[in-house]
């Protein structure tokens, strides 16, 4: 007989009821049972994520130079926080449910240079491999004006590297983007999901473009065994990357400052809530671990997965984190939402997400065209499939029994006209036209 883990699917069935649900492709909200231990600094510390700001702001110059649209906010790739008052009372009246507090949009589906999430974690790895390369072997100190970056010397520096990583299509383009930029000799292994408009866009800018008929773990492993024959070449690993952690993880002071400036008030009385799409989990664990440094127990985050790839909450469930694939399950990691289409969590990610993690959700397909839809309609805001998953948190939380034990059990029913609810909205801004067209058809 077929076991995970020793166990038959009926025995992982028998010990966890909500897997049923997630083997039908139900959409489900689960509370995570370990959540509420004091954040684990072993393997990361605040130190890490400190450091990566600062490097980050090295850079500033170098961005500046490289990407001149990214001028007016002086070389710091970030993104807008709005309200979206519209949006909360058409979900309110959509989804019959009442949403208390103030709901807002994190628009990194509008963050410069690549248009999504990755532009923080891809965009940083790079970096920082170019840094290391260009003090190593060109001079470069961390006194310098990083702009000199941008130089033919370096460019031809970076020539003699390569960097590679396995995609489904967004972290593609934003390692691309910016390895081209700097000079890198770059390859990206892309999944069957990945869309057509993205490999294009890449070949365009000179970025060798590997294409696989099969889903994002296969295009990450067959990048990962080509890069380890080329010494020079540094392989991005989204399976496995401090780097790319720490830089989703950079979001959060930058966040805390945006809800400061909006007067917006985050402590024992203000309860906050995060909701973020998750494919292999790096992009919304990384922040998850920046906002638990930045606010404590007053910050509470859920995951968003598709219900064909909700690898994240089935690693978590059932402890088995990256030793178990969705499809071991018999879910077929089918989705239109192809940045989350993902069968196998990051083990490093869905470690450090065990005691600070507050929960996920699924979502069908199907809805997250009709929030895609909606939120163009009633904020202008114009979303890819991905992005959208974070948009049903606040309907789950508010309607569902087990969002109300939990809101009961950590004491918050009686702060929740003082919540500030925030759906990290994780990309589009460089979806063409056409192809948003078709999305917006679908509903
Ligand atoms: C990559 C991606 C995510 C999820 O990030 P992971 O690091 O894969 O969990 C969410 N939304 C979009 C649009 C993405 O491209």
């Amino acid at each position: 007989m077929k076991t995970i883990a020793g166990l038959s699917i009926l025995e992982w069935q028998g010990k966890h009821q909500l897997l049923n649900n997630l083997i039908q492709m139900d959409e489900v909200f689960w509370i995570n049972p370990d959540y509420g231990t004091e954040l684990d600094e072993t393997i990361v510390q605040a130190d890490h994520v400190k450091s990566a700001e600062d490097r980050l702001g090295r850079f500033a110059d170098y961005i500046v130079e490289a990407f001149p649209e990214t001028r007016t906010m002086q070389g710091i790739i970030e993104s807008p926080l709005v309200e979206i008052p519209s949006m909360q009372k058409n979900m309110e009246k959509s989804y019959n449910v009442e949403i208390t507090g103030k709901l807002l949009l994190k628009c990194d589906s509008h963050l410069p240079i690549s248009g999504s999430i990755k532009a923080r974690g891809g965009i940083y790895e790079v970096l920082k491999r170019a840094e290391e390369i260009a003090m190593k072997h060109g001079g470069l100190k961390q006194t310098d004006d990083y702009g000199i970056l941008a130089s033919d010397t370096y460019k031809e520096l970076f020539s003699n590297y390569s960097i590679a990583v396995g995609s489904t299509g967004n972290l593609g383009m934003s390692i691309g983007i910016i390895s081209a930029k700097l000079g890198f000799r770059v390859t990206v292994h892309m999944s069957g999901d990945a869309k057509q408009w993205k490999k294009d866009k890449l070949t365009s800018l000179g970025v060798i473009v590997k294409e696989y008929d099969d889903d994002y773990s296969k295009a990450v492993e067959e990048g990962r065994v080509e890069a380890s024959l080329d010494p020079n070449c540094h392989f991005i690993d989204d399976e496995d990357s401090m780097d790319l952690f720490l830089g989703y993880a950079t979001a959060a002071e930058r966040l805390k400052n945006q809800l400061k400036h909006r007067s917006i008030r985050v402590d024992e009385e203000h309860p906050l809530f995060v909701y973020l799409p998750c494919g292999v989990g790096g992009g919304p664990g990384g922040i998850t671990y920046g906002l638990k440094l930045a606010f404590g127990e007053h910050v509470h985050c859920f995951f968003a997965e598709p219900t064909h790839s909700p690898c994240m909450t089935i690693g978590l469930m059932t402890g088995l984190h990256d030793k178990v694939s969705v499809q071991e399950f018999g879910i077929d990691n089918k989705t239109e939402a192809d940045g989350l289409a993902v069968g196998r969590p990051s083990g490093l990610v869905s470690g450090l997400m065990t005691a600070i993690l507050s929960g996920s959700y699924t979502i069908e397909d199907k809805r997250l065209f009709e929030l895609l839809g909606q939120m163009a309609e009633t904020e202008g805001y114009y979303l890819e499939p991905s992005a959208l998953a974070g948009a049903y948190g606040p309907v789950h939380l508010m309607s569902d029994p087990t969002g109300q034990k939990y809101l009961d059990d950590h004491k918050l029913l009686g702060k929740m006209n003082d919540a500030t609810h925030i759906i990290w909205a994780t990309g589009g801004s460089m979806v063409p036209k056409d192809m948003m067209e078709q999305y917006l058809a679908k509903r």
